[in-house]
C-alpha cells in the first residue's frame, strides 16, 4: 500500500513541478518520508532517520522535509512538535494536495499539518504514472472497518470506501494502453469491494474482477489483500473460473487458534479458513497460498501456537509475511496481560518461519522438470544475460533471455531450484524459429 501511495507522490511531484527522484539526499530539494505504523519498529525509524535529516537541513536550509504516510497520520502536529524542522505532515488520504502544500510553504515558509480524511477526493487528482513496469498496483479501495483488536489501520487510514468503478476501469484500461500485463488490485480487504452504479444495482468484487478480466492486454490479475470473512462461493467460483487470477491467493490467516483469532475479533475459525482453502484447492488443485501471521499474541499460548503450526501443514503455505506481534497505541489488545515473553515470541516467529520455508523448498522442488507460464519482469540481478520473472504460481523463474523479453509472457521449461528461486529454459517455438530464419 505504502509502496503504490508512494509511486503516486512521485507522479504528483513530476507532473506539476517535473520533478525527479534524486539518489543523493543532500542535493535534493525536498525530503519525503512515507511513513508505515503498522509495527512500533517502523514508526521508530521515522524519528531516526528525521535526526539525519536534520543535519541535511542545518547545512542546506533550502532542503525541504515533509512526512506523510501512517505515522503522520497519527501523530499530526507532535510531529512538528518533535522535529520543529519537518515542513509539512501529510496523511496517505491528502497526498493529493502535496504540491498546494510546497507552494504554500515557499510562499511563507508556515509549516503545515493536514492528515484529514477526504471521500474519494484522492483518486480524482492522481495524474497517469510515466513510470510504467508490466505489473502495476491499482487502488480499488481506501481504509478499514474492521477492527482487529491488535491492528491500528482503521485508526490511521479511516473507514473503508470503495473508489467508483469507472474510476478504475478507466485507469486500468490507460495501464493496459501503456503495456501493463499484469495488474494487482490493491486495498485492505478487496472482497469488501462495493460501488453503486447508475442502474440502483451495486458492484461488488467478484463482478470487478470479471470486468477486469475482459480487457486483452491485461493477462494477469493479483489482488492484495483479500479477508477470509469477505470470501464468499461467488469469489472462490470466479478465482477457480477465471485462468487470468493464476494460481496463487494472498489469504492472510495471522494465527490458527480459535481462541486466539476471537481475541484478535478476527471474526472467522480455522475450520471456516479450512473450508475456504479446500474449495479454492478443489477448483484448482495447483493453487499455491501465502499468508499473514502474528505470532506472540498476548493471550496466545504454547498449544495455540501448536495449532498455528498444525495449520501450516494443513494448508501448505508456500510464502508469509510473519511477525511477532507488536502493540499498537489506541488499539483494544494494546492494554491486554501479556505473559509471553519476547524471547520466546521470537523462538515461535523462528519455528513458524523454519516450517513455511521448508513448504516454499518443497513447492520449488516439484516444479523442476514442469514448464511454466513466465511473466518477464526484470533483468536478473544475479546477471545481465539472464531475465527474470514469475509464474503462474508467484515464484520467481531466471532464465538465459534479453531485455526484449520483459513485458512478455515466456514458456519455460524449470531445470533447478536456487535458494528461494527458480532456474530454466526458455522454449523456442518452432513459428519463432522459422521467423527468426
Ligand atoms: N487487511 C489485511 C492486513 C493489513 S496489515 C488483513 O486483514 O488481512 C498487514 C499485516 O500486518 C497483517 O495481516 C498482520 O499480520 C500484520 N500486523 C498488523 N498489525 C500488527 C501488529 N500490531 N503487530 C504485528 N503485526 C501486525
Ligand atoms: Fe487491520 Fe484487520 Fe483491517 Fe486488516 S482487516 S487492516 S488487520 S483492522
Amino acid at each position: 500500500m505504502n509502496e503504490y501511495d508512494s509511486s503516486k507522490i512521485m507522479d504528483i511531484l513530476r507532473d506539476e513541478f517535473e520533478a525527479e527522484a534524486s539518489d543523493s539526499a543532500q542535493y535534493s530539494d525536498i525530503l519525503i518520508m512515507n511513513t508505515c505504523s503498522i509495527r512500533e519498529k517502523a514508526q521508530e525509524k521515522v524519528f531516526s532517520l528525521l535526526g539525519q535529516w536534520k543535519k541535511l537541513k542545518d547545512k542546506n536550509p533550502n532542503i525541504r522535509i515533509a512526512v506523510g504516510g501512517c505515522v503522520a497520520s497519527q501523530e499530526g502536529e507532535a510531529i512538528i512538535k518533535r522535529a520543529p524542522y519537518v515542513d509539512i505532515v501529510f496523511g496517505p488520504q491528502t497526498l493529493h494536495k502535496l504540491p498546494e502544500y510546497i507552494r504554500e510553504n515557499k510562499l511563507n515558509s508556515k509549516q503545515i499539518v493536514d492528515i484529514h480524511f477526504f471521500k474519494n477526493d484522492k483518486f480524482d487528482h492522481l495524474p497517469a504514472s510515466t513510470d510504467v513496469k508490466p505489473t502495476a498496483f491499482l487502488s480499488i479501495m481506501e481504509g478499514c472497518n474492521k477492527f482487529c483488536s491488535f491492528c491500528v489501520v482503521p485508526y490511521t487510514r479511516g473507514e473503508e470506501l470503495s473508489r467508483p468503478v469507472q474510476s478504475i476501469l478507466d485507469e486500468a484500461l490507460s495501464l493496459a494502453s501503456r503495456g501493463v500485463k499484469e495488474i494487482n488490485l490493491l486495498g485492505q480487504n478487496v472482497n469488501a469491494y462495493r460501488s453503486d452504479v447508475s442502474s440502483g444495482k451495486s458492484i461488488d468484487f467478484s463482478f470487478l474482477l470479471r470486468l477486469i478480466a475482459r480487457i486483452d492486454e491485461i493477462e494477469r490479475i493479483r489482488f492484495t489483500t483479500s479477508h477470509p470473512i469477505d470470501f464468499n462461493l461467488d469469489l472462490i467460483n470466479t478465482i477457480i473460473e477465471l485462468p487470468k487470477l493464476g494460481e496463487h491467493l494472498h489469504l492472510p490467516i495471522q494465527s490458527g487458534s480459535n481462541k486466539v483469532l476471537s481475541d484478535m475479533k478476527r471474526g472467522y475459525s480455522r475450520e471456516y479458513y479450512l473450508r475456504i482453502v479446500e474449495r479454492l484447492k478443489k477448483g484448482k488443485p495447483n493453487l499455491s497460498i501465502s499468508s499473514d501471521f502474528i505470532v506472540g499474541f498476548p493471550t496466545e499460548s504454547t498449544n495455540d501456537f501448536d495449532q498455528t503450526l498444525d495449520i501450516i501443514d494443513q494448508v501448505g503455505f508456500d510464502q508469509s509475511f510473519s511477525f511477532v506481534y507488536s502493540p499498537r497505541p489506541g488499539t483494544p489488545a494494546s492494554i491486554l496481560s501479556d505473559s509471553v515473553d519476547l524471547e520466546e515470541k521470537s523462538d515461535r516467529l523462528r519455528r513458524l518461519q523454519e516450517k513455511i520455508n521448508l513448504n516454499s523448498r518443497l513447492i520449488s522442488e516439484e516444479m523442476v522438470g514442469s514448464r511454466q507460464k513466465v511473466l518477464v519482469e526484470n533483468v536478473s540481478k544475479r546477471s545481465s544475460a539472464e531475465v527474470t520473472g514469475r509464474a503462474l504460481n508467484n515464484k520467481w523463474v531466471n532464465f538465459l533471455g534479453s531485455k526484449s523479453l520483459i513485458g512478455s509472457v515466456v514458456d519455460v521449461d524449470v531445470t533447478n531450484t536456487v535458494s528461494n528461486s527458480l532456474r530454466g529454459r526458455a522454449i523456442v517455438h518452432p513459428t519463432e524459429v522459422i521467423a527468426v530464419a
